[in-house]
Formats: structure tokens, C-alpha cells, sequence
């Protein structure tokens, strides 16, 4: 099966709007303009992405929003479920919106991010729990690191990156 970016999460924004909603709620949070349009934006993205390309998506329609409130916004969206946090390496935490079950293979030179999901590492990991000892795998991560054929400097070769937006 071949990686694609974003295959995994669907395009259910509303009910993801509705447990965002339930969350505040039960927190006792107030709902405030800054915060929902971080929100809004984090729903929207497809990918990985880092604080601090949130706060410049939010900032072009709401230039006041400062690092801090995306920050703590990220934090809160984590906590209530509707977001992962990823470090990929780089030092940077990235976020994505929650949804099915997937690993990633990264490249380390250009950042590139890819999702993966193969039906035969899954049993493969849940076998080797059995084996050591028994385990029940309850999550895992799956990291691949590497580098795109362009960025290895292949005569010829492209970035997966590239080859998508083409
Ligand atoms: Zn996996
Ligand atoms: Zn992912």
C-alpha cells in the first residue's frame, strides 16, 4: 500500500467540533474568539504541524494571537483527544488532528512526513509482545527514518513531496 499524506483522517470537522465543544464544557472552560479560531484552523490541517505553523495560519486572520495561547490551546486539544503530539527528531513537537491508527516515516534531510499503515507490522508487533513475555500491545509508535531519493542525491530523483503537489 502506498503512503499517502492525510489519507487516515476524515473529513468529520463537526463532530470533531462537537467533543471540542463537550470538552470546554466539562472543563468549565470559557469559550473565547482566539482560542476557537485555533481550533477552527488545527481541524482544518491534513498534516503535521508545528506551533509555530499554526500560529502563522491563525495570525493571517487574527494577527493578535500570540505563541503562548496556540501553545496552551495545543495543549488542551491533546488533552481532550482530538489531537496527537508527534516529535519526529527535529526538536520541534508537532500535532496532528486524531484519528485512525498510523505510523510515519520520516525523511530527515528535507522533514518530509508519510503515513503508513501495513496490516502485517501490526500483527508482526502483537507477535513479538506475545513472545516476550505475553504482552497485550495496548499502543506503539512506529518510526521510520530516512531520506527521499532527492535528498540522498539520486541523478533524477524526487522528493514524494514534490511528486504529490505536481
Ligand atoms: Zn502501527
Ligand atoms: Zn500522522
Amino acid at each position: 500500500m502506498p503512503a499517502t499524506q492525510g489519507e487516515f483522517r476524515n473529513a468529520d470537522t463537526k463532530g470533531l467540533k462537537e467533543r471540542w465543544k463537550a470538552y470546554l464544557n466539562d472543563k468549565r472552560l470559557n469559550v473565547t474568539t482566539q482560542r476557537e479560531a485555533i481550533v477552527e484552523q488545527f481541524l482544518k490541517s491534513t498534516d503535521h504541524i508545528s506551533i509555530e505553523e499554526l500560529l502563522a495560519k491563525v495570525r493571517r486572520r487574527h494577527a493578535r494571537v500570540g505563541y503562548a495561547t496556540v501553545y496552551r490551546t495545543l495543549k488542551l486539544l491533546v488533552d481532550s483527544g482530538l489531537a496527537m503530539e508527534r516529535h519526529f527528531g527535529d526538536g520541534q513537537s508537532r500535532y496532528e488532528v486524531a484519528g485512525d491508527h498510523h505510523d510515519h516515516l520520516i525523511c530527515q534531510s528535507c522533514g518530509l512526513i508519510l503515513e503508513f499503515e501495513d496490516d502485517e507490522i501490526e500483527q508482526l508487533q502483537e507477535k513479538i509482545a506475545q513472545r516476550l513475555g505475553g504482552f497485550t500491545v495496548l499502543r506503539h509508535r512506529h518510526e521510520l527514518y530516512g531520506l527521499c531519493p532527492k535528498a540522498r542525491g539520486i541523478v533524477g530523483g524526487s522528493c514524494p513531496n514534490e511528486q504529490s503537489k505536481r
